[in-house]
């Protein structure tokens, strides 16, 4: 196996001055599966201040360095390099009360979640896997590395974790890490909201979420969620076929529940407010079959405006949506027709100058647009400036036409 040049520099260099330095984490798991790892993250015999020390001509930056990591920019990329630590004494289920260095990188390797994000490795002195994460990723499980009721005890996101490793990678749970994780589960009560919620997305924008979804839902887990909100198995199913994005995943996951309880459990999960608000919208459109007519895809156009495709997409995937429907959407996007008040010909200072005022401003521009969506093809300035003052002739009671 073979890292890029920017991390052999790295490694060579912590070696050269007489340490050990290997790629650890989730860039070996990734190599050895065969995947191009996201980053590299190198762990190290160096104590932080001799890594600063050996890289005093690259740019660092001392990330954390309680913790025993420093930044390095390799070639402009970002390497976190961690000195061998062993976590001290766990505080409620979170983090680790202190940090200690090792020269062991064994006892490293043991702090860490699943023998797949277990291994070490570097080009001269090969693989260091002493808790077989090679031959769990050959067998595609995910295995806690040691007690797994000790190690869900100590970090109860690890639950979360697991979980989301299965999704990602397609592997499936080892009996006693599965059983670890439903009788630790109550101690997601304390992890915070927003990690709970950045794992469970995660999970939901993998390639394969169903299988870690209900076993979670067997082992009571959403209730530290969702507040237990789960959707049918049809539901489910459609999140696979969806494009991975958070919004339309966790669109479609929630799309069953109620809105206002909605609203409540992606507060809960701490989500950003654009988020939060995407999600909604995905979610409250495509909770019931799309149909219409042509003059209804503009409308629908106009009311989702730039989450359309997100909805038709999310809506496709759950099976949702009418062919034919589906397909005046597609014209009319292709077509960029007019669907909301941006688009049309006319705006309030159109109005103003023949001498409409106040409030009926926005009273005649949204009878506008409601005639511009039946008949795509008046919207022009002056058909439009006719129709508006025709309409306030009449009051703005009768129909246009
Ligand atoms: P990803 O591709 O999602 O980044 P990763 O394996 O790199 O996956 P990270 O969260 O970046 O995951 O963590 C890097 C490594 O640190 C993991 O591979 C694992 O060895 C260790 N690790 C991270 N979080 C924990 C944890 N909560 N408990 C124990 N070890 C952890
Ligand atoms: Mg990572």
């Amino acid at each position: 196996m073979i890292y890029p040049e920017y991390v052999a520099k790295i490694i060579e260099r912590l070696e050269s001055r007489g340490f050990e330095a290997y790629i650890v984490g989730g860039s070996v798991r990734d190599m050895v599966i065969g995947k191009a790892p996201n980053d590299f993250d190198v762990t190290t015999s160096a104590l932080p201040e001799q890594t600063l020390e050996a890289f005093a001509d690259f740019r660092t930056i001392p990330t954390g360095l309680k913790h025993g990591t420093v930044t390095v920019l390799s070639d402009g990329e970002p390497i976190e390099i961690t000195t061998f630590r062993i976590d001290g004494k766990y505080l409620d289920s979170r983090r680790p009360e202190s940090v200690e260095f090792t020269d062991d990188v064994t006892a490293d390797l043991s702090r860490r979640d699943f023998t797949v994000n277990a291994m070490a490795y570097n080009q001269a002195r090969g693989f260091i896997d002493p808790f077989g994460g090679s031959e769990d990723i050959k067998n595609r499980i995910i295995r806690a590395v040691g007690e797994p009721c000790r190690r869900f005890d100590e970090d109860a996101l690890r639950i979360m974790r697991a979980f989301r490793f299965s999704a990602q990678l397609g592997f499936e749970m080892e009996k006693d890490t599965l059983a670890a994780a439903g009788a630790l589960a109550p101690k997601l009560a304390n992890i915070a909201r927003e990690r709970i919620g950045c794992e469970f997305i995660k999970l939901l924008c993998a390639s394969n979420p169903l299988y870690s979804l209900e076993l979670m839902r067997e082992l009571g887990i959403f209730g530290y969620i969702t507040e237990g909100y789960f959707p049918s198995t049809q539901t489910l199913s459609a999140l696979h076929r969806a494009p991975a994005t958070e919004r339309i995943r966790l669109g479609i996951f929630m799309s069953e529940c109620e809105s206002e309880r909605m609203g409540e459990i992606l507060k809960g999960l701490k989500l950003s407010n654009k988020l939060l608000s995407n999600t909604k919208n995905i979610a409250a459109k495509c909770a019931t079959v799309l149909r219409g007519s042509d003059s209804d895809a503009r409308r629908f156009i106009g009311s989702c405006g730039e989450l359309t495709e997100d909805v038709i997409a999310a809506a496709t995937a759950l099976g949702r949506i009418d062919g034919e429907f589906a397909d005046y959407v597609k014209k009319n996007l292709q077509k960029k027709v007019c669907t909301d008040n941006r688009g049309l010909a006319v705006n309030g200072s159109h109005l103003v100058k023949i001498g409409i005022k106040g409030r009926e401003v926005g009273a005649v521009l949204s009878r506008l647009l409601e005639h511009v969506i039946e008949h795509p093809e008046d919207n022009d300035v002056e058909i439009l400036t006719a129709l508006a003052e025709k309409l306030t002739e009449t009051g703005g009671a009768n129909d246009i036409r």
